[in-house]
This record gives C-alpha cells, sequence and structure tokens, in this order.
C-alpha cells in the first residue's frame, strides 16, 4: 500500500473512534521544525482532533523537538514534568517527534524516566504517526517508531498553516556537510531534494489560497538539487545513457510543467528561484539557509533578476577567523568570506545581510574572536542571531579537548551583543525618511491599534491603519527607528 494510503486508512481509523477530541503541537525548533509540526497538526485535524493552545483540555499532545541546541533538551524534559499531570487525569496521549528522537541517549533517557510517554518518532517516520497514535489509542501499548537510515520525501502530507499571509516551504531535506558542532547531519540524514514540479505546484497553490510571502526552507538550501545531478552524472558515465533517459529516471525530474503550459528546465536552486518569482501573487521569496560554499554565481544574478526575492540575503558566518572555520569544517575562509560579501554587493542593489555566529566554539582565541568581531564590522548585518557554542554528543566538537570556559564565551558573547546592537541601531536610521515597502502582517501583539508588518529587510514596521491593508503589500513613509522595530505612516505619502 502506498504511504499516503496507508496514511490515510489510519486517519479513517482514528476518526471513527475519536469523538471531538483536542490535540496541541509544541514546536522547539527551526523553521523546518515549524513547517513539519504544520504537517503533524494536518494529520491530527484529518483524523477529527481540533487544535487548543490549553494543554489541560489536549487529547494528544505532541512535542516535536530539535536537538541542535542543549537547552532544548531541558525545555523539553521540564516540560513533561507539566504534562505528567495531565496523564495521569485525563489519559492524554503524549507523543514525541523530531530531530532530538534520533539521539539514542535521548530515547533512553525517556524510557528509563519519563514512562508515560506513548509515542516517539523520528522525522523519517513522521508520515506514519497516525498509525502510532492509532496502535497507542485502541492497543493501548508504548510506540517507539524511529528509523536510522535516510527516509524519503513524502508528497502529498495533509498541512495546516499557522499563518494566512507567509509559509514555508522545505525544498529538500538533509545535509552532507557535517560541521563539526553540528547534529544534524547525523540526524536528519544525507541531502535529498524535492522534485522541482511538486515545489512549483506547491507555492501556485499557496498563491492561489492568497499566501504573499515563500520562504524556500532546507539545511543548505542552496545546494538544491546537487546531490541529485551529480549522482545522475555518475550513472550517465557508468552506463552511458543518454540525458533524456536520465531525466526520465523516476526519483528525480528537472521538467517542469507551469501553470500556462511552458515546459522549462529546473535542476538549479538558481532556476528553482527563477521559477517561483513567476508565480503570480506572490510578492515575496525569502530562503533559509544557504551555505556560503555554495553561494555560486547563478544564484546571485537569480536573485538579482527576480523581483520577488528578497534583498535580504542570510549569510551564515559561524566564525570570522579561518582557523576556527577549518576547526568547524565550514569550507571557506574569513577572506572568501568577506569577498563573496562584497561580490554579491556589487552585483545587487542595496543588499543587507543576516548571519548566524557562534560564540566560544572550542580553541578560539581573543584573536579568533576578534576576527569575528572584525567581519560583523565590515559586513554591518541587519541582523545578527548569535549562540554560545554548546556541545551535542557525537559530533566531533564535543570531542575536542580544548573546549572554552563558559566565563569567557559569556563575556565574548556581551561583546558580541553590544557590538550587533551598536550596528542595527546605527543601521535603523537609514530607514528614516525614506518610503519602504511593507508586508502588512496584522495587529501588533503590542498595541492593537497599530498594525505591523515588515519590509523586504525583514524589519518590523508598526503602524496606524486600517485593518483592510492586513495582506497587502503597502507603502509606508519611517518616521521613526527603535532598536527593535521602526515606525511609519501610512498616510502623506
Ligand atoms: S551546513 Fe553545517 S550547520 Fe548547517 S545543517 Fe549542515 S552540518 Fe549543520
Amino acid at each position: 500500500m502506498k504511504i499516503i494510503e496507508m496514511q490515510n486508512d489510519y486517519i479513517n481509523k482514528i476518526k471513527e473512534i475519536n469523538k471531538e477530541g483536542k490535540y496541541a503541537v509544541l514546536t522547539m525548533g527551526c523553521q523546518l521544525n515549524e513547517n513539519d509540526s504544520e504537517k503533524i497538526a494536518g494529520m491530527l485535524e484529518k483524523s477529527g482532533y481540533s487544535k487548543t493552545d490549553d494543554l489541560k483540555k489536549a487529547n494528544v499532545i505532541v512535542f516535536n523537538t530539535c536537538c541542535v541546541r542543549e537547552n532544548a533538551e531541558d525545555r523539553l524534559f521540564g516540560k513533561l514534568g507539566e504534562v505528567k499531570k495531565y496523564k495521569e487525569e485525563n489519559g492524554t496521549i503524549i507523543a514525541i517527534g523530531g530531530c532530538m528522537m534520533q539521539e539514542k541517549h535521548i530515547v533512553n533517557k525517556l524510557k528509563q524516566s519519563y514512562p508515560f510517554v506513548d509515542i516517539v518518532f523520528g522525522p523519517h517516520t513522521m508520515q506514519d504517526f497516525p498509525k502510532d497514535l492509532y496502535e497507542a489509542l485502541i492497543e493501548k501499548k508504548k510506540i517507539e517508531d524511529i528509523l536510522d537510515i535516510d527516509g524519503n520525501i513524502i508528497e502529498g502530507m495533509p498541512i495546516v498553516r499557522g499563518d494566512s499571509i507567509k509559509a514555508s516551504v522545505a525544498i529538500m531535506n538533509g545535509c552532507n556537510n557535517f560541521c563539526t558542532y553540528c547534529i544534524v547531519p547525523y540526524v536528519r540524514g544525507r541531502e535529498r531534494s524535492r522534485n522541482p514540479q511538486d515545489i512549483y505546484n506547491e507555492v501556485l497553490d499557496l498563491a492561489k489560497k492568497g499566501y504573499k510571502e515563500i520562504t524556500l526552507l532546507g539545511q543548505n538550501v542552496n545546494s538544491y538539487l546537487v546531490s541529485e545531478r551529480n549522482k545522475l552524472e555518475s550513472l550517465k558515465a557508468s552506463n552511458n545513457i543518454t540525458n533524456i533517459e536520465i531525466e526520465d529516471k523516476p526519483n528525480i525530474n528537472f521538467n517542469v510543467i507551469k501553470e500556462n503550459g511552458e515546459k522549462i528546465v529546473v535542476d538549479s536552486f538558481a532556476k528553482l528561484l527563477r521559477s517561483i518569482n513567476t508565480i503570480d501573487g506572490i510578492e515575496r521569496i525569502r530562503f533559509i539557509s544557504p551555505h556560503p560554499k555554495d553561494f555560486t554565481d547563478d544564484v546571485i544574478d537569480a536573485i538579482k533578476d527576480s523581483d520577488k526575492v528578497c534583498n535580504l540575503i542570510h549569510l551564515p558566518l559561524q566564525s570570522g577567523s579561518t582557523s576556527i572555520l577549518k576547526s568547524m569544517n565550514r569550507k571557506y575562509t574569513k577572506e572568501q568570506y568577506l569577498s563573496l560579501v562584497d561580490k554579491i554587493k556589487a552585483k545587487i542593489p542595496n543588499v543587507q545581510f543576516s548571519t548566524d555566529i557562534i560564540v566560544g566554539f572550542p580553541g578560539e582565541t581573543e584573536e579568533d574572536f576578534e576576527d569575528t568581531l572584525d567581519v560583523v564590522n565590515k559586513v554591518r548585518y541587519e541582523q545578527i542571531f548569535m549562540f554560545i557554542y554548546s556541545r551535542r554528543v557525537g559530533t566531533v566538537a564535543d570531542k575536542m579537548e580544548n573546549q572554552i570556559e563558559e566565563k569567557i564565551k559569556h563575556e565574548r558573547f556581551n561583546r558580541l551583543k553590544k557590538l550587533a546592537e551598536e550596528i542595527i541601531e546605527e543601521g535603523n536610521k537609514k530607514y528614516i525618511r525614506k518610503v519602504e515597502k511593507v508586508l502588512v502582517e496584522g495587529k501588533s501583539k503590542t498595541n492593537d491599534k497599530l498594525l505591523t508588518g515588515r519590509t523586504e529587510t525583514n524589519k518590523v514596521v508598526n503602524f496606524e491603519g486600517n485593518d483592510e491593508l492586513i495582506g497587502k503589500v503597502i507603502p509606508l513613509k519611517i518616521v521613526s527607528e527603535h532598536m527593535w522595530y521602526l515606525k511609519g505612516k501610512y498616510d502623506n505619502i
């Protein structure tokens, strides 16, 4: 039986026994993790459950975990302590999925210390969640559904989106890079890209539903289709088969039939950007996370030529020191990173950057850290996501002996934070009196008399306006700047 047919079979079985049940999904990770949570919610709603934010009222609670940072573990175990009483009082089904479940020591800890958990499942078996849930409901048994090999990409999963204006679309899964601090390649497996036609169709469908902004997601988005192309190249070399035969191979097909019937070839990330850019209704395209080593000229040209691709590029730095970058296995030097930034700036007018930085990686000296500050000073990022290095069991860096003292890590983190805030504060001034295109996302969470939206560069802008503006891209004159938001004016333009 096909995977989605089997999934539907179990969804129907659950529907027969589920009487107005409620569910809660708690997401503890990145945007890919959030996208997975939307699929878990999709399967639950199709099974007849409705969403609740009140954990006491939930019949099923699903934790969707992440294992990139240590504090996610603390959060999970803390929250499990809280939901234990709901299990005891109401018989709530407790399920835990996501990347953390691929880590054996975590699953062992759950079995020993949290035996009330009903289901554990990994990212490679998420599509079987209805089967796991049905068996937990009917047979009252504990389910451990984890696969140690790379799961296939499953198309056609139900999905309940958390937003009606912005949507994320996963384009690939896994990673081949093995940065020495990162657990992702071990838990998500090797890179697998979705067929371009499936991505095109998903974005087209979102556009027809009124979505305005799409974020293309992947652990390493700009190596989209690279593994597939390489595999086909080596197949071609060994079997001496023709391109046409290769294109027809079932697992990947580079041909995309557009809505107007035009047939195009999409065999790279750059071409994917160009194809999505032609979809009517979509006004903004973002993507995370690219890797600097794969930021090829065709990607830069595609961003330049595609009017809907935002001019904020997230370019993870991680460290500004060439020797730390080597030890991180990042495959670029400080100089290469800076010359890439210069090349992008020269080609794309008004481009801005955001980044990720890890402070206190094993062996980081004061001089290495100053290299990081130097890059931050030179690039003048719009946004910096800063992390204190945390050891992850199973990674190469965890075994490095030259770990940095916590006190030094925190002191460096605070210095970087201070510099980042100075740069952001100074950068905000450039918006004053300028007219920015803002996608209006809804009411401000802190003041419901104001609307809120974002510039192309992802700056939050609050302003007074009519609810009819929600979901539209409008020009706003920026009248004042504050550390984490700008204030805009809609009239007078
Ligand atoms: S590129 Fe590096 S940091 Fe990103 S997911 Fe892959 S291994 Fe982890």
